[in-house]
């Protein structure tokens, strides 16, 4: 539970909220990359940065990780992607070549990379041959974020006679079309690519041919905890306003929480952001005990962002219209977290999975 953090993690919840509010808030409203920038810079002498970079020592556990973007979002500060320098991914545990080819540089924040899964319907899946020490590949991959400006996607590919392999395709090789930059409602961009018989070398497939898919899927059950602190945090933070809010008398002179209806709500989102906080810590906790929590984390991710969605949603309906002219927070909010229910894996697919978890497969705690 948040409240039986060691002291260490106490610390650095601290220091998380420290920096939100005194870093992060003031530059609310400037420039997204100026703010970005400063964000970083900031993130690095505070120590906060490479906390999702290897090497760092016991603060990496997947709690701290929660806790600190738990606290962070707690603020809603502006650019929260920004505090935390580039993580591996699927690239954590590769060797030579690509570890001074890829991994380096990007941690390094030298070369930025992306994550190639999702494909356009109606079109082959994303497939290579083998050709001496190369790899030829043909393909679409219809929704890369940050791939615009990439250097590097890390795309599952499924290689003749071998099976589906993650694989490091660099941006700027003959073959590979970007054919859109697209924007979505929560402000983050993508990219839509073509393969033309891009020819990659062999030494570019990251860990055993044919085993990307557990790699792939163990990316995106990582950031799905990530998603879920994310989203409680943003759960506190409507708590918060909502409370000052209720507590502030409407035109009647009475606290506007004293409505009846009014209060049912708010108690209801505070139930489901004490369910989804309860199960966000009591998940990261088994996380770091080495325990499976594919089913977990997929728990954790659908009733959080699903959650913060109810939460914000609610909230514009209790503060009334003022919550939806544009520069408001709250309607701010509404457009960033609705993206959560699908990206990592949409909410209704995910439930299907735990169903099959525990009918098919054994797996998967209540
Ligand atoms: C902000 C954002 C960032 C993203 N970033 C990336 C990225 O970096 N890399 C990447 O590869 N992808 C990325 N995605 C894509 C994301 O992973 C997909 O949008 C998501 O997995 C859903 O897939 P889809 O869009 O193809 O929709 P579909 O798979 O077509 O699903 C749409 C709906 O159809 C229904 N449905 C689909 N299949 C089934 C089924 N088997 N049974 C029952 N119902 C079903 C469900 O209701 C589902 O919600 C991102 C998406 C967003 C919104």
């Amino acid at each position: 539970m948040p409240e039986q953090l060691s002291p260490e993690l106490v610390a650095l919840r601290q220091r998380c909220q420290d920096f939100a509010q005194q870093q992060m808030l003031p530059l609310a409203g400037l420039d997204s990359a100026e703010t970005r920038s400063q964000i970083r810079q900031a993130s690095k002498a505070a120590g906060l940065f490479e906390l999702t970079q290897p090497g760092t020592g016991s603060t990496t556990s997947q709690l701290a990780l929660c806790v600190a973007r738990e606290t962070l979002a707690a603020s809603n500060p502006p650019e929260l992607d920004a505090v935390f320098g580039p993580s591996p991914g699927v690239l954590g545990s590769v060797g030579e070549p690509l570890a001074s080819s890829h991994l380096g540089p990007l941690l390094a924040g030298e070369k930025r990379g992306s994550f190639g899964f999702t494909e356009p319907d109606n079109v082959q899946p994303t497939a290579g041959v083998i050709q001496g020490d190369n790899l030829v590949i043909t393909g679409q991959k219809s929704y890369v974020t940050g791939g615009a400006d990439a250097d590097f996607i890390n795309a599952l590919v499924r290689i003749e006679d071998h099976g589906p392999s993650m694989v490091v395709i660099d941006t700027n090789i003959d073959g590979v079309i970007l054919d859109k930059r697209f924007n979505s409602l929560d402000g983050s961009h993508h990219a839509a690519f073509r393969f033309e018989q891009a020819v990659v070398p062999l030494s570019h497939v990251i860990g055993e041919l044919g085993q990307g898919l557990p790699k792939a899927l163990g990316q995106i059950g990582d950031v799905r905890l990530l998603f879920a602190a994310q989203a409680c945090g943003y759960m506190i933070w409507v708590m918060d306003l909502l409370q000052s809010h209720l507590q502030r008398p409407d035109k009647s002179g009475a606290p506007r929480g004293d409505k009846d209806v009014v209060r049912w709500h708010y108690a209801n989102l505070r139930i489901k952001a004490f369910a989804a906080r309860s199960m966000l810590y009591r998940t990261a906790r088994l996380a770091d005990q080495g325990e499976n929590i594919v089913n977990e984390g997929m728990a954790c991710k659908v009733f959080a962002t699903e959650g913060v969605g109810e939460a914000v949603d609610t909230a514009i309906q209790l503060v009334g219209g003022e919550a939806l002219i544009d520069d408001h927070p709250l309607a701010h909010l509404y457009k960033k977290v609705r993206a959560w229910r699908l990206a990592e894996g949409a909410s209704d697919l995910l439930r299907l999975n735990i169903g099959r978890g525990i009918l098919e497969l054994g797996k998967g705690r209540i």
